[in-house]
């Protein structure tokens, strides 16, 4: 049952986001052009570059498309910037321009590190569970601001409820694992 919690042996390199059941592999870097057809036959391309090409099939329940191939389930935006671009190199991520999980228009991807990845849904006012926030679009001057009140002394629970974001939001603003580009030097 747990038998995901054993150490892999040491001939087996560690994958770099373990699945808990061994077998998916939502991040793969690669497919086979044999899902090639497939995999575009499951999402509604439009006629423009600009529109969303929604994702049609399954979907994981943060809302991303589900694609199997090779005995795994599969982030389908990833699938469609393989297609299109080719392998993505090792640890990155496909990001949304256009902030919607289901889209697979390789148009409105991009290639970015985890911490982009933050950086982009703190920027869109985005936690992690994908829920939106209409107020917390922050500009750097916000990020500066929440940084310098909690230099100050305030509680990071304080600015989470002030700024309409979580608290863990604030904590990755704060010790800079989100927006660690902003930088201001009276803070340092
Ligand atoms: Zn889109």
């Amino acid at each position: 049952m747990n038998s995901y919690r054993v150490a892999p042996r040491s001939d087996e390199l560690p994958r770099p986001w373990p699945q808990p059941n061994g077998r998916c592999d939502t991040m793969k870097s690669t497919i086979s052009p044999r899902y090639e057809t497939r995999f575009w036959s499951r999402v509604d391309r439009r006629d423009s570059e600009e529109e969303c090409w929604e994702w049609t099939a399954g979907r994981f329940s943060t809302g991303y498309g589900q694609f199997w191939a090779d005995g795994g389930s599969v982030y389908a935006h990833r699938i469609s910037w393989v297609l299109t671009h080719g392998p993505i190199p090792n640890g990155l991520h496909v990001l949304h321009h256009c902030d919607n999980r289901a889209c697979c228009n390789p148009h409105h991807l991009f290639l970015g590190t985890h911490s982009d990845n933050m950086a982009d849904m703190v920027s869109k006012g985005r936690n992690v569970k994908g829920e939106r926030s209409p107020n917390t679009k922050f500009s750097a001057e916000t990020i500066l601001d929440i940084r310098r009140r909690y230099a100050q002394g305030e509680t990071q629970v304080a600015l989470a409820r002030e700024y309409g974001v979580r608290q863990g939001t604030v904590s990755r603003i704060v010790r800079r694992t989100v927006w660690a580009h902003v930088c201001d030097p009276s803070l340092t």
